[in-house]
């Protein structure tokens, strides 16, 4: 379906012919027509499926119809969970909304409160933020609610995960009633609905394929190998394979610092993101990812939540990550809008319980390799795939 049946007006039509975009993608069709109407909505979508625009182009629509910027008062708050995703959404809404007079900022820690303040100040219509940051500000007079007309939680999973739910009601609970709410996650877990059904009232409800991005487009596999021959494996990999960028992924800031170090020594250069660098130099490198001038950059997931880089052909994970959620919104860098891309697990035996609840949750097991010169020692055993943690199993009886 093309945009033009979306009924969404010729300019932002305009910018999204711009972005090379075509036809809307399953979640825009649906999404799109039901917030042009007002409504509320929670819908299930991962990341690579377009889930931003669906909720970007109505909100410029809607809030292009009405008076513009008034100091300090926002008319759109995006709640996101880390300060990658609140820059990337941001750049969207500028590119989406770049023939409107409407304003919008990305707002998140770990930088000055000064350039955020003043902006508020001159006049934001659509402000992208990442909880705690906005509860400062909110504390400080730096910005006001009552001219709130939509919210949406993006990645609310994620959000969860991350521990913002105190600070999720605190803001909920200073918005005006009646707004329009709409809230995105990549599985409607039940913590998530049960942040759905004291934030949004009567919603409408949009499932996409859970897996879709990973069935068509994304080519999975593991190697197995002992875990003090990763770093060996993944430099030999990167040598023989012909991919024009990677990104690896690992549990730990600490992790991801000694790994650049050890492929440094085998004259392969790569860059960190992780928690522990400061923001201007994540910037940084993640810009010089984008533009190809880093070829491999090694994050952990919260670093890496917002990276957008079209057609990435790989993603490596060093390791498997926990919760398993983890492990879809990691590979879903890769194979992107339509793209084919290569997701290549490195599985040790201690990643065998986490790997346990990755291919559960999948709900399949993932094809396995071994590459020569590197078969493990110690076997990984293959999954059972109704694997429930301990603690979850002790719970289940309780209830
Ligand atoms: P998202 O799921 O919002 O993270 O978007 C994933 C990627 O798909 C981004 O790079 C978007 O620019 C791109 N994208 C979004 N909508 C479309 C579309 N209708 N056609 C092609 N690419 C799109």
């Amino acid at each position: 379906m093309s945009f033009s049946t979306l009924e969404l007006s010729p300019l932002i039509q305009q910018a999204v012919a711009e972005q090379g975009y075509e036809q809307a993608t399953e979640i825009q069709r649906k999404a799109i027509p039901i917030i042009l109407d007002g409504q509320n909505l929670i819908a299930a979508a991962q990341t690579g499926t377009g889930k931003t625009a669906s909720f970007v182009l109505p909100i410029l629509q809607r809030l292009s119809a009405g008076q513009t910027q008034r100091k300090k008062r926002i008319r759109a708050l995006i709640l996101v969970p880390t300060r990658e995703l609140a820059i990337q959404v941001d750049e969207n809404i500028k590119a989406y909304g770049k023939h409107l007079n409407l304003k919008s900022m990305a707002m998140f820690g770990g930088v000055d409160y000064a350039p955020q303040k003043q902006a508020l100040i001159d006049g934001v219509d659509i402000l992208v933020a990442t909880p705690g940051r906005l509860i400062d500000l909110y504390g400080q007079h730096s910005v006001h609610f009552d001219e709130v007309e939509m919210l949406v939680l993006d990645e609310a999973d994620r959000m969860l995960d991350m521990g913002f739910i105190e600070d999720i009601n605190k803001i909920l609970a200073r918005l005006p009633e009646n707004i329009q709410n709409l809230l995105f996650s990549a599985t409607l877990s039940n913590p998530v609905r049960e942040l759905a059904r004291t934030a949004i009232s009567d919603p409408e409800e949009i499932v996409i394929a859970k897996h879709q991005a990973s069935k068509d487009s994304i080519n999975q596999y593991l190697i197995t190998v002992d875990k003090d021959r990763k770093s060996a494996l993944l430099s030999y990999l990167l040598t023989e394979r012909d991919w024009s960028q990677v990104l690896i992924f690992i549990g730990t800031k600490h992790g991801a610092a000694k790994l650049v170090s050890q492929l440094e020594k085998r004259g392969i250069a790569a860059e960190a993101i992780h928690s522990g660098r400061n923001q201007a130099s994540r910037a940084r490198v993640l810009e010089e990812f984008k533009q190809g001038k880093v070829k491999y950059l090694v994050a952990t997931g919260v670093a890496a939540r917002g990276i957008d880089i079209e057609d990435l052909p790989c993603v490596i994970n060093y390791d498997m990550p926990f919760p398993a959620d983890e492990y879809v919104h990691r590979i879903g860098r890769t194979g992107r809008a339509g793209a084919k891309g290569e997701a290549v697990s490195l599985v040790s035996r201690d990643d065998f319980k986490n790997l346990c609840m990755i291919e559960s949750r999948l709900g399949h097991l993932i094809k396995r390799q071994t590459v020569e010169g590197f078969t493990p020692n110690k076997e990984v055993p293959i999954s059972i795939l109704n694997y429930v943690p301990k603690h979850k199993r002790e719970n289940r009886k309780e209830n």
